[in-house]
């Protein structure tokens, strides 16, 4: 990452997500395009893996991970810079929670809750998707959300979430 080293750090979570156009590929090559962001370096990633769509469900299943990002940026720089980075992945926005070649949500940032019209964090529905709590909790087994330990939100879920590597 290409700061100074007197800059402040923060630590986001991004969920990845993909289900069309070789979603392995997609996620995979997005987890080493994140750490090639404007003052981003990723710290973990999780495994790939499996999960049923959420809403419409004729789509294909999807592939799924999350990374711990140590950025320089404030929280809607690094939205603008997910979104250029979903736009080159040649994203479509057609219908809601629909097929797409790369999804990247914030899903933490720091211990600083967002709310804002581009942005709320955590991630509004991030503690009923198993998707998103499964392989959070593979890199960051000790993070709280709305302090109770994530393995608690995800003990609640049905989780269908299948590891893929
Ligand atoms: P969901 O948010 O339920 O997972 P989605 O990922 O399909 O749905 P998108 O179409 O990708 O939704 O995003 C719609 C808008 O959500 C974006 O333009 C963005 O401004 C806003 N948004 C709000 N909070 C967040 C967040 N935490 N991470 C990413 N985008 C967010
Ligand atoms: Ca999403
Ligand atoms: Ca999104």
């Amino acid at each position: 990452m290409s700061s100074t080293s007197d800059r402040q750090t923060s630590l986001a979570y991004i969920g990845l997500g993909s289900n069309l156009e070789q979603p392995q590929q997609q996620v995979a090559t997005a987890l080493e395009e994140l750490d090639t962001l404007t003052l981003c370096r990723v710290t973990a990633a999780s495994r790939l893996y499996a999960s049923r769509p959420v809403g419409p469900q004729d789509q294909p299943d999807f592939v799924n991970a999350v990374a711990a990002v140590e950025t320089g940026l404030s929280p809607l720089a690094l939205l603008d810079q997910l979104q250029a980075l979903e736009q080159r992945h040649r994203r479509r926005r057609e219908r809601h929670w629909g097929p797409r070649t790369l999804d990247l949500d914030v899903l933490l940032f720091d211990r600083t809750p967002i709310v804002h019209e581009r942005l709320r964090v955590p991630h509004p529905s991030m503690h009923e998707r198993a998707f998103v709590l499964r392989p959070l909790c593979e890199i960051a087994p000790r993070l709280p959300l709305y302090e109770q330990p994530l393995s608690q939100w995800l003990a609640r879920l049905d989780d269908d979430v299948t590891p893929l590597n």
